[in-house]
């Protein structure tokens, strides 16, 4: 068993670091104060600082890290995991900046893997080159999407069109201007298997009859520095029948493959904001005295930095060895492992949040510490993607059936 990451991997760390310490970390700041006074507020992506971080990213060759193969970084999964885990620790502004941020990861993938070359021509390249942005639409109001099987928007082939009618929400990206195509999951066949009812279709920002209606708040905050999350109506979106993605009928599958690196990505990502925060948690306790000395001196807090550094390496080595198997038996045989990682990061590094916010009293949920918006974002992911709960499920179910079989 080899536990150090390979040469490669190495040099792309330290190139990352030395970026992230000299232009990424002092740009925080600037980055929220330009956001802050944009005319658009959604228009994120138009932040002067993040602009030229992007263009200096891409310069140096740290641009589209998450994608293997030849179109992106060629990265295998376990050679992108400790550089995914690096842009965590700045995860509002670092993602983005090399050009890594979901839900534009997931949506390259799609394109990427089942995408024609029409397709590609007209939306992966634009997205590989950071020019647009996209959305994923899959939750919808009425339904509980944590079972994709339930999505009711409808897409019905008339002629060489595909019509569609149906609400979705907490579509991330959509409302940024430059948000401009959606990938779009719906049914086409009501009638026929659970899993093969549903399609995926790719629809541009101005089609007549897609309305945004509004942002969605996660805790109050609007997410403007990732473009929000929108709800949005369809109400007889007319796209030409090339924009379907695979098959009729093979829009589940098309997300299944899509939430496999997703999760992984998330996780990694969350592993650098534990590790952010553990930092923040230390330096804190370091310098603030309380009843004559530092906080760092009471026991109470150094079991609480102690527990989640054990808590933290726990799940780096979960997560590695979570992509490990993605890159030698594939994704499908590290579902397991995913659903683990899945269950058990956010909930950890959810944890370790709580405990550095704690540590920073009052200003641990003010604005003037970044802790309260990674709180915020760390807690959404124990249903984003999937709650714990339907995850422990198919677990269970997996590991029952070892026993039950004999
Ligand atoms: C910040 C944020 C960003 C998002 N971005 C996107 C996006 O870009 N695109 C998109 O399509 N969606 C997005 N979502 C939506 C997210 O994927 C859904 O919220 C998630 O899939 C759960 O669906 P639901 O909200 O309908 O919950 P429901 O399906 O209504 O489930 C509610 C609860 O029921 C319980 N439950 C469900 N099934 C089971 C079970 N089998 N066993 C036990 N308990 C169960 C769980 O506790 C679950 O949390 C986002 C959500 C958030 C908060």
């Amino acid at each position: 068993m080899e536990f150090a990451y390979d040469a490669k991997t190495n040099e792309m760390v330290a190139e990352l670091t030395a970026f992230m310490d000299s232009h990424v970390y002092p740009a925080e700041k600037t980055f929220h104060e330009q956001l802050a006074v944009l005319d658009n507020r959604w228009a994120w992506d138009s932040v002067p600082v993040l602009t030229e971080l992007r263009a200096e990213a891409r310069r140096r060759g740290l641009w589209n890290l998450f994608l293997p193969g030849s179109k992106g970084a060629g990265l295998t999964n376990l050679q992108y995991a400790p550089l995914a885990e690096i842009t965590g620790r700045s995860i509002q502004l670092a993602p983005a900046v090399f050009n890594c941020a979901a839900p534009d990861t997931g949506n390259m993938e799609v394109l990427n893997e089942f995408g024609t070359e029409a397709q590609q021509r007209q939306w992966l390249e634009p997205l590989l080159a950071g020019e647009i942005r996209s959305a994923f639409a899959m939750t919808e109001p009425d339904v509980a999407s944590s079972d994709a099987t339930n999505v009711e928007l409808s897409i019905v082939r008339d002629g060489d069109d595909y019509v569609i009618n149906g609400r979705k929400w907490w579509i991330t990206g959509a409302m940024n201007p430059n948000c401009a195509v959606f990938i779009v999951m719906g049914k086409t066949d009501p009638g026929s298997e659970r899993h093969r009812q549903q399609s995926q279709i790719l629809v541009p920002r101005d089609t007549p009859g897609l309305e945004v209606l509004r942002g969605m708040e996660v805790f109050g905050y609007d997410d403007n520095d990732h473009g929000g999350h929108a709800e949005l109506r369809f109400t007889d979106v007319r796209v030409p029948v090339s924009n379907l993605i695979g098959e009729e009928g093979g829009g589940f599958a098309i997300a299944q493959a899509r939430l496999g690196p997703g999760r992984i990505h998330h996780c990694m990502r969350a592993i650098g904001v534990a590790e952010r925060a553990i930092e923040m948690m230390c330096r804190r306790a370091a310098s603030r005295v309380a009843f004559g000395k530092p906080l760092a001196e009471q026991g109470v807090i150094r079991d609480w930095i102690a527990e989640s550094r054990v808590r933290v390496e726990q799940l780096r080595l979960l997560v590695l060895k979570t992509a490990w198997l993605m890159d030698t038996v594939g994704n499908r045989g590290a579902h397991t492992e995913i659903q683990s990682i899945k269950i058990a990061t956010p909930l950890t590094v959810q944890w370790i949040l709580d405990k550095a916010i704690q540590v920073h009293g009052a200003g641990g949920v003010s604005q003037d510490f970044p802790l309260a918006a990674m709180y915020a974002g760390i807690r959404t992911l124990r249903f984003a993607d999937g709650p714990d709960e339907v995850h422990k499920n198919a677990l269970a179910r997996t590991e029952l059936k070892k026993h039950l079989a004999s």
